[in-house]
C-alpha cells in the first residue's frame, strides 16, 4: 500500500453464492467493507467498493433444479435479496457484478485464452472420485474411507475413480514465486496467524489445479472447446478485475487495480491466498495490497450453518432495532480476524450500555439542557478553564488514534477509542454539574461553556463513528443544527471548535431506546409456532402429503434424558426443561405443564428433534422441539419401556 502512496482505494466482499439466501455472516463482511470505504471516502480518496454474487456451478444448477428453476432464474432472484438486504443496512457499494454478466464472461475467457497460450494452462486428465447420482467430483480433501473409497458427503452414496479431460492450471510452477512474494509481503495476508497457514501450506507442495469440468453445463465455456466449462472457482475470483474494467475500461481498470482489501471469511483463505495471486501472476498482473480473512460468528457457541437450522436472520434484528445499532454490534463486538459469539443476551446488553446509554443519553441531555437552558441557542462563549481545554485535548488525541486504527482496519479498536472518549464527556458533564449551574444567574457564561464543549464533543465524536454508523452520525449532525452532512467533511478538515454556537439545536428523543430481551426475541408467531410440543394428528380432510426418506433424514431425532424442570413463571403450560444430550446440554421449552410437573419430568427421557432451528419464547431460548402426542389438548410424552444413552439417535 505504501508503494501505491495513491488517492485511490478498491475494496471487495467476496461474491456470494446464490444458493443460499443472505445471512448475518453475509451481512457481517459486508458492513465491514462498507465501514472500511466510507472511511476513505472521508478522507478524500476516490472509492471503488464491489460486491456481488456468483452465479455459476454445479451447486446452483442443482439447487435451481430442486426448485423447479432454471439457474439464471434462481439466481435474479436471490440477487433481489442480497440487493434488498444491502440496502437496509446502507451498504454504499459502488458496483454490485453478477458472474453471468457478459462482459465478466468475456474477461474470464480472454484471461483463460492467454494463460492458454503461454502454457500455464494444459490439457490433461483429472482422476478424482465421482459421485454418479449428483453427477460431480468430490471434493479432494475428503478422505478414503477405510475400505478404500470415498463416500460423498451430499448424498450419502459410494462414489466411483473417474477420470476424465480437464484443463489444468500450472499452479506448482508458482510455489517459489508465491513463497517469495509472501515474504516480502508479510501483510498480504492478514491476520498474521492466518499467513502463517498460507505459507505452510504452500511449503508443502502445490499441485496443479484442475479447472475445467465436462460434467456441468452451468458455466462459462472454455474458448474453443465448448464441452468444458470453465471451474466455478477460477471464473469467480476473476471478478475482482472484471468488475472494474479489465478489457472493457482500461483506465478505470488503471485506477483502481491492485486492489487494496479483499475481504474474505476463512473459508475460502486458500483460494484467495494462494490461487488467486498465482493466477495473477501467470497473468501478468500487480497483486492485491491485503487479503483480509475474518471470523465467524457463532449462535450462542456453535456454528451457524443450514444444516444446524440455527441461521441468524438479520431482517429480523433489522426490524428491531435498524442498521445502525446491528452494523454497531457485529464491527464493536470482535477484532476482524476472530470469530465471535452471538447471543440475543450480549446483542442487548451492548445495545443498552453503549448506544442507549453512553451515547443516547449523552446526545438527549446535552441538546435538552441547550434547548432548556437557551432556548437552542448558546451565547458566543468566552471563558475558558484549563478542565475545558483538557477534553479538547483529548478530542485531538481521540481523534488521530481513530484515524490510524482506521487506516489499519481495526474497526473495533476505533469503536472503542471512540467509547472512551465519550466516557470522558460523561464524566465532564458529571464534574462541571451544568444542571447546577443553570441555577445561578451570575454562571450563566459558565454554563455555556460547558455545554459548548459537550456539544464540540458530540459532533466530532459522531462524525468519528460516521463510518460505522451512518445514519446515526447524520440525525445527531442535524440536531445539532449542522447543515452539512459528516460526509462532506474531510477527516484532515475536522475540528473540535467547528460547531457554531449559532446553530439551532433542537429537542432529541431518545436516539436508541432501550431494547427488552423479551421483547426482542419473544414475539414473531413463527417462534411461538416452533415450541409448540405437540405434532397435530392427520384430520380425516387433510390429504396425507408424502415426504421422501431424504427429507426425513434431515430430522436429527435424539433421546434427551431431562436434569432439571422448573415452570415458566407468568405461564400455566410451559416448562423449562435442561437436557442431557450426551455430548452437550442443552434448555428446551415444552407446553407440557398442564400434563406433568417439573419432578414428573425429572430424569425421564424422550425424544427431541435436535436440529430444529432455536425458537424464543417469553424471553428464554428453546434449543430443540420434544415429541408428545395430543390428546384433548393435553400433550401426552411417548417415554421409553428401558434406559437408554441420552444422544442416542432415533431413526
Ligand atoms: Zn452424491
Amino acid at each position: 500500500m505504501e508503494e501505491k502512496a495513491k488517492q485511490t482505494f478498491y475494496v471487495t466482499t467476496p461474491i456470494y453464492y446464490v444458493n443460499d439466501v443472505p445471512h448475518i455472516g453475509h451481512a457481517y463482511t459486508t458492513i465491514i467493507a462498507d465501514a472500511m470505504a466510507r472511511y476513505q471516502r472521508l478522507k478524500g480518496n476516490k472509492v471503488f467498493f464491489l460486491t456481488g454474487t456468483d452465479e455459476h456451478g454445479q451447486k446452483i444448477e442443482k439447487s435451481a433444479a430442486e426448485k423447479g428453476l432454471s439457474p439464471q432464474e434462481l439466481a435474479d432472484r436471490v440477487v433481489v435479496r442480497f440487493k434488498d438486504l444491502w440496502q437496509k443496512l446502507n451498504i454504499s457499494y459502488d458496483y454490485f457484478i453478477r458472474t453471468t454478466e457478459k462482459f465478466h464472461e468475456q474477461g474470464v475467457q480472454k484471461i483463460f485464452k492467454i494463460l492458454l497460450d503461454k502454457g500455464d494452462i494444459y490439457k490433461g486428465s483429472y482422476q478424482g472420485w465421482y459421485c454418479i447420482s449428483e453427477e460431480n467430483f468430490l471434493s479432494e480433501d475428503i478422505p478414503l474411507e477405510a475400505e478404500g473409497y470415498k463416500i460423498c458427503p451430499d448424498c450419502g452414496r459410494k462414489a466411483v475413480l473417474l477420470e476424465e479431460e480437464s484443463y489444468f492450471f500450472r499452479l506448482s510452477a508458482y510455489q517459489q514465486a508465491l513463497l517469495d512474494f509472501y515474504q516480502s509481503h508479510p501483510r498480504f495476508v492478514r491476520p498474521p496467524g492466518r499467513m502463517n497457514e498460507v505459507i505452510s501450506f504452500v511449503r508443502q507442495g502445490l499441485k496443479d489445479l484442475s479447472i475445467t469440468r465436462t460434467s456441468v453445463k452451468w458455466g462459462i465455456p472454455v474458448p474453443g472447446d465448448p464441452k468444458h466449462t470453465i471451474y466455478v472457482w477460477f471464473d469467480a475470483l476473476h471478478n475482482y478485475v472484471t468488475a472494474i474494467g479489465y478489457d472493457w475500461n482500461p483506465e478505470h481498470f488503471a485506477t483502481f487495480w491492485p486492489a487494496d482489501v479483499h475481504l474474505i471469511g476463512k473459508d475460502i483463505l486458500r483460494f484467495h491466498a494462494i490461487f488467486w495471486p498465482a493466477f495473477l501472476m501467470a497473468a501478468g498482473f500487480e497483486l492485491p495490497a491485503t487479503v483480509f480473512s475474518h471470523g465467524w460468528w457463532l449462535k450462542d457457541e456453535a456454528k451457524m450453518s443450514k444444516s444446524k437450522g440455527n441461521v441468524l436472520d438479520p431482517y429480523f434484528i433489522l426490524n428491531k432495532v435498524g442498521a445502525d445499532a446491528l452494523r454497531y454490534f457485529l464491527l464493536r463486538e470482535i477484532p476482524i480476524g476472530q470469530d465471535g459469539n452471538f447471543s440475543h443476551q450480549g446483542f442487548v446488553h451492548r445495545i443498552n450500555s453503549d448506544l442507549a446509554n453512553d451515547l443516547g443519553n449523552l446526545v438527549q441531555r446535552t441538546l435538552t439542557m441547550a434547548v432548556n437552558y437557551f432556548d437552542g441557542l448558546l451565547p458566543a462563549v468566552t471563558e475558558e478553564y484549563e478542565i475545558d481545554l483538557e477534553l479538547t485535548r483529548q478530542f485531538d488525541e481521540t481523534k488521530n488514534k481513530v484515524y490510524d486504527l482506521y487506516n489499519d482496519y481495526a474497526l473495533n479498536r476505533a469503536l472503542e477509542e471512540i467509547w472512551f472518549f465519550l466516557n470522558a464527556v460523561n464524566k465532564y458533564l458529571a464534574d462541571n454539574e451544568p444542571w447546577k449551574l443553570a441555577g445561578q444567574a451570575e454562571k450563566r457564561d459558565r454554563l455555556a461553556r460547558v455545554l459548548y464543549q459537550a456539544l464540540c464533543s458530540i459532533r466530532g465524536a459522531s462524525y468519528l463513528l460516521y463510518p460505522v454508523m451512518p445514519e446515526t452520525a447524520e440525525k445527531i449532525w442535524n440536531l445539532l443544527g449542522e447543515e452539512r452532512k459528516p460526509s462532506t467533511i474531510m477527516t484532515s478538515q475536522l475540528n473540535f471548535y467547528d460547531f457554531q454556537p449559532v446553530n439551532k439545536i433542537s429537542r432529541a428523543k431518545a436516539i436508541f431506546p432501550r431494547i427488552d430481551l423479551a421483547e426482542f426475541t419473544g414475539d414473531t408467531n413463527k417462534s411461538i409456532e416452533q415450541t409448540q410440543p405437540a405434532i397435530k394428528m392427520e384430520t380425516k380432510e387433510s390429504k396425507m402429503e408424502y415426504i421422501t426418506y431424504e427429507e426425513f433424514k434431515k430430522m436429527d431425532l435424539r433421546v434427551a434424558k431431562v436434569i432439571a424442570a422448573e415452570r415458566v413463571e407468568g405461564t400455566k403450560k410451559l416448562l423449562k426443561l435442561q437436557i442431557d444430550l450426551g455430548t452437550e446440554q442443552r434448555q428446551i421449552i415444552a407446553g407440557v405443564a398442564e400434563t406433568y410437573s417439573p419432578e414428573d419430568l425429572l430424569n425421564k427421557e424422550f425424544i427431541i428433534i435436535a436440529n430444529l432451528q432455536p425458537a424464543v419464547i417469553r424471553g428464554i431460548e428453546s434449543q430443540g422441539m420434544l415429541l408428545a402426542a395430543e390428546v384433548d389438548g393435553l400433550a401426552i410424552i411417548p417415554f421409553f419401556d428401558r434406559d437408554i444413552p441420552p444422544g442416542t439417535k432415533v431413526k
